[in-house]
């Protein structure tokens, strides 16, 4: 049995078998030098591919918007301008008529170009990468046979799970959903337009994982989505163990759709606030038919990006009034835009900075993009007219940030009553806390606003030092950590103090397991993925209650391994 590392990018557990997708372009491209008087007919070639390779990202938009949103069609929308960029198509002429390739040649090589200028470029540019060499694949393959494909028949027969050097958005759909056990592969990211599809198939999805040397078609494995591992060849003893988790989870699963619409309170009675973090608006409607307590994070930063410009006042009134009407009368927390280094839409130019996760974030973006954050505002006191809507300030370290924001909200009310646009007059404020900062001041920040959204992952990171997007400390940056905790106890008290709302809408409350814990520190309100909300809920009316054992023990915990023991052994 080996037991390969990764980094889950969506969680659940499948036991199946491995089969290996590959969109080995590169390997097969032909190479070869043609005649002088042949570059025509390969320019020709070159068009004619460009062409159907682009009716083919038209009837992938279609089938995206279908089985996703408007959101996903228009990645391939976008993947359409790359291939009607003059200067990349000059580039491939350029080297057919100079270098007398032939025209997959030249693709291959522009695109290189291309790709590295991308790869050079900072952290979302080189995720951005994946995109550009995912059209140059799609391009390939519309000079012939070169699709993607499973490397064993079976994958073509039954659910597998599917292992790839490397996700990209034609690939997975390109696979029939009800293929997809699971998504295994080497290179990926939080924040690829691959990874956001694969996530919506709801299925675990693992990246970072060393797949090439450790995995062959048709090998059993099993995908530890909670845990980033899999097992390949797995022994009995961890066949049975995982066989008892999937049914344990099964047996949960069954039980959540009888309760979708009780209210969330734990197996005690206590009534618990669970509301939803979603990024697009499509991910609302996974809300359907499910009673639930609101959208507790709506991250806006989805919006903004897979675009050329920001999404106009109108374009984001529609949104949130949309979001808002699906909510039907229950709270909807839109955050003001978090730029950060790896949610940064193209159009925003930042200068270079050293350490990005300690620069120009959140709050912080205000002096830079003022005019973008004064369009959201206006949107959003617009759309607040239509119900519950209220606003979140990211990344605020003092009272300084808080005002800046504030600030801001006068002057998108003055000049909507200058151009007599409806508004609501008064909106519910809330402030991240996501800064060490935050947190210890949080008693006397608290009186300015109305709410508290805990951001966990940041405070996590700034907490520890140790930063949520880099491999190389990936053990580091820990779920939760006894410090963690212990800045979450301070932001409850400082809530029941004032007696303001205080929701955890960090990752860490989209893991069951910590629940006796969150709730024996007095959290009494929690957004999660909208993916895990109706299991979350299950398991609080199911099994769990607080725990103060938990945080006594967290209390005397100081390492990692400390905080594994308690959790997970
Ligand atoms: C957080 O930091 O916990 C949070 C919810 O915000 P994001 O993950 O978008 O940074
Ligand atoms: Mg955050």
């Amino acid at each position: 049995m080996k037991i390969l590392k990764g980094v889950v990018a969506s969680s659940g557990v499948v036991i199946g078998t491995a089969c290996l997708y590959a969109e080995k372009v590169e390997e097969e491209i032909p190479h070869y030098v043609i005649e002088k008087d042949r570059t025509k007919g390969e320019i020709l070639r070159l068009e004619e591919a460009i062409k159907k390779a682009k009716e083919t990202m038209g009837s992938m938009a279609r089938a995206a918007e279908k089985l996703f949103d408007k959101r996903a069609s228009e990645i391939f929308s976008a993947h359409v301008l790359i291939l009607d960029d003059p200067v990349l198509l000059e580039r491939m002429k350029d080297l057919i008529n100079t270098k007398l390739v032939n025209a997959e040649h030249a693709v291959s090589d522009a695109f290189e170009e291309y790709v590295k200028t991308y790869e050079k470029s900072e952290l979302h540019f080189s995720e951005l990468s994946h995109d550009v060499r995912d059209v140059r694949n799609r391009l390939l393959v519309s000079f012939g046979n070169l699709a993607g494909h499973f490397e064993c028949p079976v994958g073509e027969r039954q659910p597998v799970i599917v292992v790839s050097k490397r996700l990209t958005t034609s690939m997975v759909l390109n696979i029939p959903k009800e293929h997809v056990l699971s998504f295994v592969t080497e290179e990926g990211g939080f924040t690829t337009h691959a990874t956001i599809l694969a996530r919506g198939y709801n299925v675990p999805v693992v990246f970072g994982v060393s797949v090439e040397v450790n995995i062959k078609c048709g090998d059993k494995i099993i995908v530890d989505g909670f845990d980033g591992k899999v097992f390949v060849s797995p022994d009995q003893a961890t066949l049975d163990r995982y066989s008892n988790k999937i049914s344990d989870i099964q047996k949960r699963k069954a039980v959540c759709v009888s309760v979708k619409d009780a209210p969330s309170k734990t197996q005690k009675g206590l009534r618990i606030k669970l509301k939803a973090n979603i990024s697009t608006p499509g991910e609302i409607e996974l809300l359907r038919g499910l009673q639930y307590d609101g959208v507790g994070l709506l991250r806006t930063e989805f919006l903004f990006l897979n675009k050329e410009t920001p999404p106009s006042e109108e374009e984001q009134f529609n949104m949130y009034k949309h979001i808002l009407e699906e909510a039907k009368g229950l709270p909807v927390t839109v955050r003001l835009l978090d730029i950060s280094p790896d949610k940064l839409p193209p159009y925003l130019n930042l200068p270079p900075q050293e350490n990005p996760d300690l620069g120009i974030r959140g709050v912080r973006a205000l002096d830079f993009f003022y005019d973008i954050y004064l369009v959201q505002v206006k949107a959003i006191l617009r759309a607040a007219v239509f119900g519950d809507l209220r606003v979140l300030y990211p990344m605020i370290s003092d009272m300084s940030d808080i005002d800046l924001f504030k600030k801001l909200i006068v002057s998108a009310k003055t000049s909507l009553k200058k151009e007599g646009k409806k508004f609501k007059k008064s909106i519910k404020e809330g402030i991240m806390v996501e800064t060490p900062s935050a947190a210890l001041l949080l008693d006397s920040l608290i009186k300015n606003v109305d709410f508290v959204n805990i951001g966990s992952n940041d405070l996590l990171q700034y907490t520890l030092a140790a930063s949520r997007g880099n491999p190389l400390i990936e053990k580091r940056y820990h779920i939760l950590h006894s410090s963690l905790v212990k800045l979450i106890e301070l932001v409850v008290k400082s809530g029941k103090t004032h007696k303001k709302e205080v929701c955890l809408c960090g990752e860490v409350a989209s893991f069951e397991e910590f629940y006796p814990l969150l709730l024996s520190v007095g959290l009494r309100s929690f957004s999660v993925a909208a993916s895990k909300l109706s299991s979350i809920k299950c398991e609080l009316l199911n099994h769990k209650r607080p725990d103060k054992t938990i945080s006594k023990r967290l209390h005397k915990a100081v390492s990692k391994e400390d905080v594994d023991r308690i959790f997970f052994r």
